[in-house]
């Protein structure tokens, strides 16, 4: 397909899927490891409903044998109606097969067994099959296998970077090959130990895969897995018309803020789109630029996500520019020599200690009264 990149220059690749993909969710199940996590059921609800207006195409939920209350989960979520197909593990039993369609799944991702492929196809639900650990297991063995269960009739093959070992080239060469293999769909899970979970989900739909497992702020086993907003930052530079007409991209911030708060821990500074600083700009030229033409030095436009970019001016690194654009947001008259002026005295107070907003505005408004009285 043909599509935009971000630099401007349009160009054609057969076997990307960057503009066509899928999202499994998967705080449910993967997030449901994370070493602070412990959903009740109310907070299962609360976060699949909302996963689910967002716009995620799946929620992955714990597998129903894993405990009553887990089963009683999936079935509390798969009663409420949602347009998000909901899909399980289970492990390669008979028995774990039909507690999980009792709970009336859309989709279960299994392991292998021809019979237990068979018996589930026959009951008409999605199946997928994945291997563990894909990156360090023998390619021609793992081709060989999922070449079979494609024959077999699965949905999807799923390959996992369970180790968080893989780099994206490494993503790029397996998946394309494996493309090459089977016809059904692909989904890819990464972990994150090594920092490349975001840039090999972006590889494998490069490479043709089709399906692409996050979790909310990444959380899951370890350190986790390719992170839902930190994905969607980077689709949205890849496709911006397509993302944004798929997922409610305003609601990013609630969704990090409702599971930071689940999981009692914080929204990362350098979080993707939702950091507190993701749209600061703080240096003196950085901050002229953004102000004439904010594309200069962001690539995500905050008012999409349904934030607000925020030009830092109470440092020493700060510039005239910045603090002119402020002056003119307080209503205050002053020439451009003035100006300049003031924001020496900023930055000479700013060597001492960063100044807060208000800080700044008392200044700037105490300067103008002294130079043109209260009345002006
Ligand atoms: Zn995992």
């Amino acid at each position: 397909m043909e599509f935009d990149s971000p630099y401007g220059n349009k160009y054609a690749d057969l076997l990307s899927n960057v503009s066509n993909f899928n999202i499994i969710e998967s705080t449910l199940r993967e997030g449901e490891q994370f070493a602070n996590a412990f959903f009740t059921t109310e907070s299962k609800i609360k976060i699949a409903k909302m996963l689910d207006e967002f716009g995620v195409e799946y929620l992955e939920l714990t597998s129903p044998a894993a405990s009553e209350q887990s089963r009683q989960d999936i079935k509390a979520i798969t009663s409420l109606g949602l347009n998000a197909k909901i899909l399980t593990h289970t492990r390669c039993h008979m028995d774990d097969a039909k507690i999980a369609i009792d709970t009336g799944v859309d989709g279960i991702d299994c392991y292998w067994s021809s019979s237990y492929l068979n018996f589930l196809s026959r009951k008409g639900i999605e199946v997928r099959f994945s291997s563990e650990d894909s990156f360090r297991s023998d390619l021609v063995d793992l081709l060989n296998l999922y070449k079979t269960v494609d024959k077999l009739g699965v949905n999807r093959v799923g390959i996992a970077d369970t180790v968080g070992c893989a780099n994206p080239r490494q993503v790029y060469e397996l998946i394309r090959t494996l493309r090459g293999v089977v016809s059904c769909d692909i989904e890819c899970h990464f972990h994150n130990d090594t920092g490349c979970a975001i840039a090999n989900a972006y590889t494998a739909l490069e490479a043709g895969a089709t399906h692409i497992d996050t979790s909310i702020l990444g959380i899951g086993e370890r350190n986790g897995i390719t992170p839902l907003g930190g994905f969607v930052a980077k689709m949205y530079v890849a496709d911006k018309r397509y993302v944004s007409s798929k997922y409610k991209l305003e609601m990013l911030r609630e969704i990090d803020n409702v599971i930071a708060n689940e999981v009692e821990i914080g929204v990362p500074f350098n979080n993707y789109i939702t950091g507190f600083c993701a749209f600061t700009h703080k240096a003196g030229i950085h901050a002229k630029a953004i102000l004439n033409n904010p594309s200069t030095y962001e690539i995500i436009r905050p008012e999409d996500f349904g934030m607000t970019r925020y030009v830092s001016i109470g440092h020493r690194l700060t510039g005239w520019n910045a603090v002119k654009d402020r002056v003119e947001q307080l209503d205050l008259v002053m020439t451009d020599e003035e100006i300049k002026a003031v924001t020496q005295k900023i930055k000479t107070l700013a060597d001492i200690k960063p100044l807060g907003i208000e800080e700044v505005d008392t200044l700037l408004r105490d300067y103008h009264r002294e130079i043109y009285g209260r009345n002006q």
